[in-house]
């Protein structure tokens, strides 16, 4: 049996930055003992950011969390996107900021973070044991006892869980997470995923499938925004994507999980594109009024192909109940104006958002009233530690998910190295 002080079992954002710092605390060889199932370290690091790892935020603050959020006012604080980039600077990696605050390593590559945290833990003397997941964790008198997959049993004084969520099981080796937590006298909220497509009706979506557009997006609920995102949307076959209905995806899953959108009951959702967010309805009736002027023999399909992705123009004639093969100089003022409202408010029903194997990030989890939400201790057993995505907290798209991985697993980190047990 291999014992240490401190076991982390899962070897992604939280679970490496806890090994980081619980090792540059205690600064001794085999002290610290990551357990991870897949054969490699921080697979789902390597996927974030497309590759690129969008690892903070400047803008980080509680708007952009959901869940327990009122719990985090002082991880935020401590915590800060400086601190974190600061962190990363020490351990040797240059970050970089875009025009949006999107924080990412400055050679833009996931695997630099994944390399910096595990050179960090392993030259501070943790030991990484990867490729045999944890089956079962017990609280014992001296701590807790991890049993793995292959045999091997961990016996350790502290225990970090920091096994991540539900979602994109590929880059998982399990959710065991949940069921560790619940052994341990924790509970854990109803799971949904989160930072998904949406899932719409229409005939339209198929011929879509691909095109991007700058938009403003609206999430209607019975009809009415309730939120407002602007960014580029990207049609795909069964719905929507993109970064801004990724932001948007957060309240329709609480919708199809709850019936609810920010806590208030609503029978229905759709999302509103605009798609000339920078141009009015009257400029956009009086240039639809030009074109059939000019040039009367145009096809109605292209009205509007001067001016925007031509799939999606066309796709809005079509939505318009225009003939799209009948000449511009039959077209009515009336249809030209129903035209122009639908570049300015295209609407979808949104029926569904997609899966677990396509989301992001899992909303619900444990409760952070169970526990401390400064050092991340379990209040219902002592010398234990929850951290990262397993946590009912989930971020916005844009560098929030990971900050929250990185705070707790940091927080959790130091604190079990420095508290005795
Ligand atoms: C495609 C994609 C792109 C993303 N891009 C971004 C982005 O750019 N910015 C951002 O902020 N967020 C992004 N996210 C979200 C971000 O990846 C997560 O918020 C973050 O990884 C959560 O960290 P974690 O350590 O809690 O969980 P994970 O990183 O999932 O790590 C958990 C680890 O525990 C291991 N494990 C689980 N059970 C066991 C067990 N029983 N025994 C041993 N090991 C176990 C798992 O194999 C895994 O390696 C993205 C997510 C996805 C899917």
């Amino acid at each position: 049996m291999r014992k240490t002080d401190i076991v982390i079992i899962g070897g992604g954002a939280a679970g490496l930055m806890a090994a980081c710092a619980a090792a540059q605390t205690l600064k001794k060889k085999g002290a610290v003992v990551v357990v991870e199932g897949n054969q490699k370290l921080g697979r789902k690091l390597l996927a974030t950011g497309n590759g690129r790892c969008n690892l903070t935020n400047m803008n980080v603050s509680s708007v952009h969390y959901h869940g327990d959020v009122n719990a985090i006012g002082s991880l935020l604080e401590t915590y800060s996107p400086e601190f974190i980039r600061g962190l990363f600077r020490e351990m040797g990696l240059v970050t970089k900021a875009d025009e949006e605050g999107r924080v990412y390593p400055y050679n833009l590559q996931a695997a630099a973070v994944l390399s910096t945290l595990r050179s960090c833990a392993e030259e501070n003397g943790a030991d990484c044991v990867i490729g045999s997941a944890a089956i079962s964790v017990l609280k014992t008198k001296r701590g807790f006892l991890v049993k793995c997959e292959d045999g091997e049993e961990i016996e350790a004084a502290k225990c970090i869980l920091a096994c991540g969520g539900a979602a994109s099981p590929k880059h998982s080796c399990s959710a065991d997470g949940y069921t560790f937590a619940k052994d341990l006298g924790h509970s854990v909220t109803p799971l949904y995923p989160a930072l998904t497509q949406l899932v719409c009706k229409g005939k339209l979506m198929k011929s879509l499938s691909g095109m991007r557009c700058a938009v403003n997006a609206a999430l209607l609920a019975d009809g009415k925004p309730v939120y407002e995102e602007g960014g580029e949307v990207l049609f795909s076959d069964v719905g929507l994507s993109g970064i801004c209905i990724f932001g948007l995806s957060v309240y329709a899953a609480e919708f199809f999980n709850m019936g609810t959108v920010k806590g208030t009951p609503h029978k229905t959702l759709g999302v509103s594109l605009d798609c000339l967010p920078d141009w009015s309805f009257t400029e956009i009736t009086a240039y639809l009024n030009e074109v059939r002027m000019h040039f009367p023999n145009r096809m109605a399909g292209d009205l509007l192909s001067g001016l925007l992705n031509m799939k999606i123009g066309y796709a809005m004639v079509q939505s318009a109940g225009i003939d799209v093969n009948v000449s511009a100089k039959f077209i009515t003022a009336a249809q030209l104006q129903k035209l122009a409202s639908i570049v300015k408010a295209w609407h979808f029903e949104v029926t569904g958002t997609k899966s677990w194997n396509d989301a992001q990030i899992t909303a619900g989890g444990v409760p952070l009233r169970e526990v401390n939400a400064v050092t991340f201790e379990s209040k219902k057993a002592r010398g234990l530690y929850l951290v990262g995505e397993m946590l009912n907290i989930h971020g916005d798209c844009g560098g929030y998910n990971l900050h929250f991985a990185w705070s707790t697993g940091h927080a959790a980190g130091k604190s079990a190295a420095e508290l005795r047990s």
